[in-house]
């Protein structure tokens, strides 16, 4: 983990943003291979196994059907957000740009931008890179 500075905004606002340090883990071309292929043999070789086996388990051929687009479809979306998140946030703390209560970051929010909600106004708290 390495203190990052960041950019605390509201989603889709324009008003100036603040900025302040959280602690991030800046994932390395490796890293962000390994979790795109983690999540795409996850998800379309899970789908794929799971519909040829659900071929020779139950009589009906809907499944088999359905769960091919599905695999082919969503494998490499999901593989796609994994590969693009740059970096993971660890747990910290930050104030809140609307209602200027404390939030807690959660750990392992992905970004950039990372996005969570506030816990007592509840707007999207978007956090970019600071420049
Ligand atoms: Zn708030």
């Amino acid at each position: 983990m390495k203190p990052t500075q960041v950019c605390i905004g509201m989603m889709d606002s324009r008003r100036p943003e603040s900025v302040a340090t959280v602690p991030a883990h800046h994932l390395t071309i490796v890293e962000r291979l390994g979790r795109a292929v983690r999540r795409f043999l996850l998800v379309s070789g899970g789908g794929l196994l799971l519909g040829n086996v659900g071929l020779f388990m139950f009589p009906f051929p809907h499944l088999h059907l359905c769960l091919f687009p599905f695999a082919l479809i969503f494998g490499p979306l999901i593989a796609w957000f994994g590969w693009a998140s740059r970096v993971v946030l660890g747990a910290s703390e930050l104030p809140c740009p609307r209602c200027h209560g404390t939030v807690a970051v959660p750990a392992g929010t992905v970004g950039w931008p990372a996005r969570f909600n506030c816990d007592r106004c509840a707007i999207m708290i978007e956090l970019k890179p600071a420049r």
